[in-house]
C-alpha cells in the first residue's frame, strides 16, 4: 500500500488476486521463493505524459495520459486505451494488472498492459477527437510496436479513435504496421467479429456456467448494464440464445422495456447518432426511463454488468439475490465490489469474474494480430467459432482448476490460479529479469 499510495482500484484488484493464491504457493513454493507475485505487482515500465491539444475555438487543453507496460512474459504488452475523466494511474494499473492474467487465460501469446487518459470525449467534435488522438500518439508511438506493445480500445475508445491513433502512428513511423493496434476497421486490417467479441464472449461464458447447472439462457430474463460496445453485443448474443433482455443503461439512467430491448434502436442511438440512452423512450412507448435509476433492482435471472468498475455493490447484490438471479458474469472489468462477490458466493449464485468472462475481446484481438501477421482476413463465422472455442476452453480451465485447488464452482479462484500459473511458469523459465 505505501509503495503505491492512493491507487485504490489497483489495491482492490491485487487484493482480490492475492486472496486466492495461497494454495498455489503451498503446492509450488518455488514461485514464492522467486518472488513471482511481487514481480507481477510491479509494472515492467510506466509511461506518464502530457497531451496538449486545441479545441474548435482555439482554446488549449492539457490532459494527462498513461501507458502501463505491466508484464511481457507471454508476449508483447496488450491491452486497451481508456478515455474517461475518471482515469488516473490507479485505474490504469488495476486494468493492466487484471490484463496480465486475463491474457494468460486466453492461451494466446500476449503480455499485459493498459493505457488511457483523463480526456473526456463526451460532447467533443470529430475534429477535436482527432487532434487529441494525434497529440497523444506523437508521444506514445515511440513506446509501441507489434513486437513491443499493442493497444486497443476500451471505454471512450472505439474504431473512430483507433483510426486517428493508427493514422498518426503510420505517419510518424512511415510504417504500415497493422499489428501495432487492434480494433481496426475492416478495410484497414481489422478483424471480423472483433467489435462483437467481448459481449459475445461474455455470453458464451455465461452459457457454459449455466450448462454446468444443466440449464441454458433460453427463456431467461436478462439485465445488461451500460449501452456501449460490450453491452450492445452482450445483449445481441443473449437474445440470439433465447434470453429476453429487459434493461440497459448509461451513466445517467436506466431503460426498462418489458417487451424486451429493441437492439436495432439502441444501435441507432449509440453507434450511429452517438446520443444518450434516454432517447430510446422517445421511440418506444413500452419503455420507461429511470433517471439515476438502479438497474440491479430490475428482476432478472441473468445479470451482466458491462459498464465500469465497482458499478454493482453489496446493496445491489442483495437486490439481485432477492429477485431470483442465478448467474452474474462480468462483461466490464471489476464491476462487482468484493462485498457483492461475497454475497453472490454465499447465495450460491454462479459468478464469472471479468478476467475470464470478458477475455473474448482481447482473445479476438490476438486473432486480429494473427490475421495481420499472415496478411489474411477470416470470415465472420470462422472468427466467431474460434472465439466460442476459446471461451469454452477458458471456462473449462477455470472450472477444473477451482476443483483441483479445493474451491469447486469458484470461478474467481479458478481464473486467478490458471492465469497466474501460466505467467509465473514463463517468468521462472526466463530467469530474474
Ligand atoms: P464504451 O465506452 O463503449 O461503453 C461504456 C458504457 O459504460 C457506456 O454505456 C457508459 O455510459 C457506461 N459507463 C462508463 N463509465 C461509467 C461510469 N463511471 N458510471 C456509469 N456508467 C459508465 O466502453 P466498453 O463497452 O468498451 O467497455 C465497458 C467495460 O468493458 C469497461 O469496464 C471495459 O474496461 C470493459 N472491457 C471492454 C472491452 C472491449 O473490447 N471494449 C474488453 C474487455 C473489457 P456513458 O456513456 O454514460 O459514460
Amino acid at each position: 500500500l505505501h509503495r503505491n499510495p492512493g491507487e485504490t482500484e489497483f489495491h482492490q484488484a491485487v487484493r482480490e488476486v492475492l486472496e486466492t493464491l495461497g494454495p498455489v504457493l503451498v503446492k509450488y513454493p518455488e514461485l514464492a521463493d522467486r518472488k513471482i507475485i511481487q514481480l507481477c505487482c510491479e509494472p515492467e515500465r510506466q509511461i506518464i505524459f502530457r497531451v496538449p491539444w486545441q479545441d474548435d475555438k482555439g482554446q488549449t487543453h492539457i490532459n494527462r495520459a498513461f501507458r502501463v507496460e505491466f508484464n511481457s512474459a507471454l508476449g508483447p504488452y496488450k491491452g486497451g486505451m481508456r478515455f474517461h475523466p475518471s482515469v488516473y494511474l490507479g485505474i490504469i494499473k488495476f486494468l493492466g494488472f487484471e490484463q496480465i492474467f486475463k491474457n494468460a487465460l486466453t492461451g494466446m501469446p500476449i503480455g499485459g498492459g493498459k493505457g488511457g487518459s483523463d480526456f473526456d470525449p463526451k460532447g467533443r467534435s470529430d475534429a477535436e477527437i482527432m487532434r487529441f488522438c494525434q497529440s497523444m500518439m506523437t508521444e506514445l508511438y515511440r513506446h509501441l510496436g507489434e513486437y513491443t506493445d499493442v493497444p486497443a480500445g476500451d471505454i471512450g475508445v472505439g474504431q473512430r479513435e483507433i483510426g486517428y491513433l493508427f493514422g498518426q502512428y503510420k505517419r510518424i513511423t512511415n510504417r504500415y504496421e497493422s499489428g501495432v493496434f487492434t480494433g481496426k476497421g475492416l478495410d484497414w486490417g481489422g478483424s471480423r467479429a472483433r467489435k462483437e467479441a467481448t459481449g459475445f464472449g461474455t455470453v458464451f461464458f455465461t452459457n457454459e456456467m449455466l450448462k454446468v447447472r444443466s440449464d441454458s439462457l433460453d427463456g431467461k430474463t436478462c439485465v445488461v448494464s451500460g449501452s456501449g460496445n460490450v453491452a450492445i453485443y452482450a445483449m445481441e448474443k443473449a437474445m440470439e440464445l433465447g434470453a429476453k433482455v429487459v434493461a440497459c443503461s448509461d451513466s445517467n439512467g436506466v431503460i426498462v422495456d418489458k417487451e424486451g430491448i429493441d437492439l436495432d434502436l439502441v444501435k441507432q442511438i449509440k453507434e450511429v447518432e452517438r446520443r444518450r440512452i434516454n432517447a430510446y423512450v422517445q421511440e418506444k412507448k413500452s419503455a420507461r426511463y429511470l433517471e439515476d435509476g438502479n438497474i440491479w433492482e430490475v428482476p432478472c435471472h441473468v445479470a451482466l454488468p458491462c459498464a465500469t468498475q465497482n458499478e454493482l455493490n453489496g446493496h445491489d447484490a442483495k437486490a439481485l439475490v432477492k429477485n431470483g438471479c442465478i448467474v452474474v458474469a462480468e462483461g466490464a472489468n471489476m464491476p462487482c465490489t468484493p462485498e457483492a462477490v461475497r454475497i453472490f458466493s454465499d447465495a450460491g449464485i454462479a459468478f464469472g469474474p471479468g478476467k475470464a468472462a470478458n477475455a473474448g475481446g482481447v482473445a479476438t484481438s490476438a486473432l486480429e494480430m494473427q490475421q495481420n501477421a499472415s496478411r489474411d482476413s477470416w470470415t465472420f463465422e470462422h472468427t466467431e467459432e474460434r472465439l466460442r472455442e476459446i471461451m469454452v476452453d477458458i471456462h473449462r480451465n477455470c472450472y477444473e482448476t477451482a476443483d483441483e485447488f479445493g474451491a469447486p464452482g469458484n470461478y474467481v479462484t479458478g481464473a486467478n490460479i490458471t492465469g497466474f500459473l501460466k505467467v509465473g511458469r514463463a517468468m521462472m523459465a526466463m530467469g530474474v529479469v
